[in-house]
């Protein structure tokens, strides 16, 4: 199957000199849940964000549904952002507004004109929205302010927001970082659910070694802004964990609360 996004020798240097990706060569195609991990500062952040060209690179090229993302401008860099879902660690919802409104800002980028400065939403965005709300366990909050919610129940509505825009991919930039576990873990299935259901390629950073483990169709690790390894779960064991981390296993599970799961599951 054609990949959906590649990226071919990617390097980004930004300003002040430090080179926060490195010859970054991958693809990602539909069906795939791919999880980044590596150390803060790996460049995680950086390689989600030279997708929508939040940020734009150095050297090489990303090319993201057919397009070359360095040659879009305009109205063509704003519909190509409209087909990609973006999930925060900060959530990123307007907080005064309703939780509806807030799903409802997915459409947005779809939306021409005067249509989407007076926000006037079609009856099939509206009716897409509940549906959403209500599959995320919401439909009882809708018209809540976004400021009033849990910070797992925020992060559904960011789901439900990247959701309704239909994308062709999910970016989501340290989605569970913000969360205690439980509600981590209702977001990761939330987030494997709607993305297997229609289809939607995942891409997610995270620091959560043992979540990525056990979601992830595929794990790639960066290591000060090079892809160390590109991986199934099964295949990373204690020896990629060390070119990632750049550190003895060892060091990594000390202090752990589940130091003997976290050996097991990494195989030292
Ligand atoms: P991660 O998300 O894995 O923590 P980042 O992509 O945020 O990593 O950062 C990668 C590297 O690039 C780090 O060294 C960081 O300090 C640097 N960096 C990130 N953003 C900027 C920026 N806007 N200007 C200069 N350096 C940056
Ligand atoms: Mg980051």
């Amino acid at each position: 199957m054609e990949p959906i996004l590649r990226f071919d020798h990617v390097t980004k240097r930004y300003g002040n000199g430090v080179r926060a990706l490195k010859d970054v060569s991958l693809s990602i195609r539909p069906g795939e849940f791919v999880s980044i991990i590596g150390p803060s500062g790996s460049g995680k952040s950086t390689l989600l964000r030279s997708i929508n060209k939040l940020i734009s690179t150095t050297e090489g090229n990303v090319f993201f549904d057919g397009e070359n993302v360095a040659s879009l401008r305009g109205s063509r860099l704003r519909r190509s952002r409209s087909k990609i879902g973006m999930i925060f660690q900060n959530y990123n919802l307007v907080n005064n507004l309703s939780v509806l409104q807030n799903v409802l800002h997915g459409r947005l980028g779809h939306m021409k004109g005067i249509r989407g400065i007076l926000g006037l939403y079609s009856e099939e965005d509206k009716e897409n929205a509940w549906n959403l709300l209500e599959e995320m366990g919401l439909e009882n909050f809708s018209y809540n302010k976004a400021g009033s919610l849990s910070g797992g129940q925020k992060q559904r509505v960011g789901i439900a927001r990247a959701i309704i825009q239909d994308p062709k991919i999910l970016l989501c930039d340290e989605p569970i970082a913000s969360l205690d576990p439980s509600s981590a873990k209702v977001i990761m299935d939330l987030l494997r659910k709607m993305a297997q259901k229609r289809g939607i390629p995942c891409l997610v950073n995270l620091h959560q070694v043992d979540v990525a483990l056990r979601y992830s169709t595929r794990i790639i690790g960066l290591h000060a802004g090079e892809v160390v390894f590109d991986g199934s779960p099964e295949e990373l064991n204690g020896t990629a964990m060390e070119r990632i981390y750049g550190t003895s296993v060892y060091n990594l599970v000390v202090g752990t609360s589940d130091e003997t799961k976290m050996r097991q599951a990494y195989a030292v």
